[in-house]
């Protein structure tokens, strides 16, 4: 091996080593570019190092949007706030800065069907994500199945300390179907064991007084909404569905162009 290749090769094989991918990318163009602007070694140093951790960040987010399980990924770029009047904008906007995270308060999204509740719970997880909080999205359904099946498989423990690690849970679609007595039991337990450490945002086309017809037990219920409600933001989404408009348009588009 040539003296001049030896440091290379060593230099490689350290930052593999020390798992720094994106130095062990870019140190020669850098270095290149650096020589070019006759930059001193620590500002080619400091430049690579932010490359690096750069990168690590984006990647770390990127895993964070993948371990939330959204159904999909929606953002809040692509909601249309015209559209859905009744949407409290500057408290969704006020949101999506996360500090509700922080001071471990809930969201409540409720209104019709096809209003945007599951847009804006993931655009909420989204954002959160991307500001670095853990986040898991579950449909409310789904979420009771799988706490109904870890109990019979006795993994209940552990899936609730799965769920305790996280910053945020999105449980959506509260209402569709009703909860058997040990389904909703369980879901008590997560609503109950979040309070006041986790926050958790909930989508429902109920209004509250009507979330016993789904959790069963009157008791039960009231306990639930007084943890959720504790320290909660609602957000009312109560206009006509987006499809629906949509589907409106589309028709009213069409019959001017037929006429
Ligand atoms: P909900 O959960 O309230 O039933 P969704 O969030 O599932 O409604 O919305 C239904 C569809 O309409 C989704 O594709 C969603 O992205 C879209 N949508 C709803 N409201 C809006 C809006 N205001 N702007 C843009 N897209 C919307
Ligand atoms: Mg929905």
């Amino acid at each position: 091996m040539s003296k001049q290749r030896k440091p290379a090769v060593l230099l490689e094989y350290n930052l593999k080593q020390l798992k720094l991918p994106t130095m062990l990318k870019e140190y020669q163009l850098l270095a290149k570019s650096c020589c070019q602007e006759k930059c001193d070694y620590p500002t080619y140093l400091l430049r690579l190092c932010e490359k690096e951790l750069a990168d690590r960040q984006r990647r770390a987010m990127d895993r964070r949007i993948k371990t939330a399980k959204f159904g999909l990924l929606k953002t809040i770029d692509s909601f249309d706030f015209t559209a859905q009047k009744s949407v409290n904008e500057p408290l969704v906007r006020e949101l999506l800065r996360c500090e509700f995270i922080d001071n471990n308060e809930n969201v409540l999204l409720i209104g019709n069907s096809g209003t945007g509740k599951t847009h804006l719970a993931t655009a909420l997880g989204f954002a959160a994500c991307c500001q670095g909080y853990k986040v898991r999205f579950f449909g409310c359904t789904a979420l009771v199945t799988q706490l109904l099946e870890a109990r019979e498989e006795k993994q209940l423990q552990r899936l609730l300390k799965q769920l305790e690690k996280q910053n945020l849970l999105i449980l959506d679609e509260l209402g569709y179907v009703p909860f058997s007595k040990a389904g909703s039991e369980l879901l008590f337990e997560v609503v109950s064991r979040a309070y006041e450490r986790q926050s958790l945002v909930v989508t429902s086309n109920l209004p509250f007084e009507s979330w016993t017809e789904v959790c069963g037990s009157e008791r039960l219920t009231g306990a639930m909404l007084d943890r959720l409600t504790h320290r909660v933001h609602i957000i009312e989404a109560n206009g006509a569905s987006y499809r629906l408009q949509q589907s409106r348009k589309r028709l009213a588009r069409r019959k001017t162009t037929t006429e």
